[in-house]
């Protein structure tokens, strides 16, 4: 999509630290991190959110986290991590297209909100 900073990233557009690439699926280090790892996940095909994807491709969004419990040890979150989905104002969504927050490298703050 025109003017999507994550679509220019997956174009190859915008240069990104990548930890794993599929047909449909990347992976990149947070430019901001917020925990010793923090990745974010993103499908390749550009859905607004979570759910603007839960409710087109089920199938597509459960294949992701099939995908990330398969990769957790090489992205060094074998001892556990943390995902967050924002997701419009009140989630402080910044980009607009689809993305999941994972979290971990370290013992994370109990504090979610
Ligand atoms: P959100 O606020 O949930 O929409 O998250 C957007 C995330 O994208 C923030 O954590 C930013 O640090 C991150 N971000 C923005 N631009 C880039 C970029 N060019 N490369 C990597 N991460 C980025
Ligand atoms: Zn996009």
């Amino acid at each position: 999509m025109k003017d999507c900073i994550f679509c220019k990233i997956i174009a190859g557009e915008i240069p990104s630290a990548k930890a794993y690439e599929d047909d449909d699926i990347l992976i990149i280090a947070d430019i901001n991190p917020q925990a010793a790892r923090h990745y974010l996940m993103m499908p390749k095909k550009h859905y607004s959110d979570i759910t603007d994807m839960g409710a087109a491709d089920p199938a597509a969004l459960g294949k992701m986290f099939e995908k990330l419990a398969s990769l957790t040890d090489k992205l060094g979150l074998g001892n556990g991590f943390r995902i967050v989905s924002n997701k419009g104002e009140d989630g402080c969504q910044s980009v607009n297209h689809l993305h999941i927050h994972i979290l971990g490298g370290e013992k994370l703050s109990e504090k979610m909100g």
